[in-house]
């Protein structure tokens, strides 16, 4: 099995295993409290330390939470990774109408403290803007930041699907370097690679978290003209590069961008992580890469 090493995220930290188990699906996964802490154990196992996971993510913070209780010393081998800032779908209609973003100072502090008593831990590894609110006054923002690692509550904070500028107004009021900028990689979606966000994250040596690097499953059953010449490719590619699986054919070109991203994992079956692990021992030749880029684009390069 391929060892799955502890990369940094950025010059100031933090260190995090090069695949990361997100934790997004989990209600689905169907398991009770012991499946949940036997999953995390094997892939503790494998090397992936990091987790994913977000206060709009259901009741997924609550199944996570519960599996560490049962073994509350797994925390010290982990890095926990949350998410803040989607006032999800309305509870009840007097509570609020619509879905919507909130990073006030406020709305900040409360998601952390709710998030770390889900999580049944008392800090985060790090704690990220989910999505850029168009309402974000980055002085707010940065405030609660820095009362969160004063506390100790986060150790490192990120955002997630942030433009570069987004990123870079909240950089310019922060004292410590921001961590990641967690967005969609995958064959099926290049926009980040193509919108200047991936040239900003290696510009300032920050690794981008890749998020649905499989695109969410659909890549293996949807049947759009896009995805039957990528799923041509990719069996093309499996056979060439001697690989067991398409997905980890993605993966690899996924981990290839020099970027340097730390690849999300989304599925709940163990081998199915273990096809991801064994990804990490391949390799893509540019060529191979961008067969990736034609068969997605669907015509040459210019
Ligand atoms: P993904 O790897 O693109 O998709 C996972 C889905 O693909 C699962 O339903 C999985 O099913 C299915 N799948 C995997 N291999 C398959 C195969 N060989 N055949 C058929 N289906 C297959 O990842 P994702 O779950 O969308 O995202 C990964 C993580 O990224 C999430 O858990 C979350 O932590 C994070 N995320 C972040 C954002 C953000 O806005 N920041 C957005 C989305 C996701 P099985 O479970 O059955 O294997």
């Amino acid at each position: 099995m391929s060892e799955v090493k502890k990369v940094l995220m950025s010059p100031q930290g933090p260190s995090f295993s090069e695949l990361i188990q997100g934790y997004w699906r989990l209600a689905s996964w169907e398991m009770t409290a012991q499946q949940r802490l036997s999953f995390l154990s094997e892939h503790i196992e494998l090397g992936i330390t990091t987790v994913d996971n977000a206060a709009i993510y259901g009741n997924s913070e609550v199944l996570f939470g519960e599996a560490l209780k049962l073994n509350p010393s797994i925390r010290n081998e982990i890095e926990i990774v949350s998410k803040f800032g989607i006032n999800g779908i309305p509870s009840s209609p007097e509570e609020r109408r619509v879905s919507h973003y909130d990073s006030s100072k406020e709305a900040i502090l409360t998601s952390a403290e709710n998030s770390l008593k889900r999580l049944n831990t008392d800090y985060l590894d790090a704690l990220l803007v989910h999505r850029p609110d168009f309402l974000m006054d980055a002085d707010q923002v940065a405030d609660a930041f820095s009362e969160l690692k004063q506390s100790g509550k986060v150790k490192h904070f990120g955002v997630s699907n942030f433009t570069t500028s987004q990123f870079d107004l909240l950089q310019s009021r922060l004292d410590f370097s921001l961590m990641t900028n967690q967005v969609e990689i995958n064959p099926v979606n290049l926009v980040v690679l193509e919108d200047g966000t991936t040239d900003q994250l290696q510009q300032y040596r920050v690794r981008p978290m890749a998020w649905s690097c499989l695109a969410g499953g659909r890549i293996f059953f949807d049947n759009t003209e896009q995805m039957q010449r990528l799923r041509k490719t990719l069996i093309e590619l499996m056979v060439e590069m001697d690989a067991t699986s398409i997905e980890q054919v993605i993966f690899a070109w996924v981990l290839k961008h020099p970027s340097n991203p730390v690849a999300l994992i989304g599925s709940g079956k163990i081998s199915r992580v273990k096809q991801a692990v064994e990804a990490l021992s391949l390799s893509m030749t540019t060529e191979q890469w961008y067969r990736i880029w034609v068969a997605s684009k669907g015509c040459p390069v210019p």
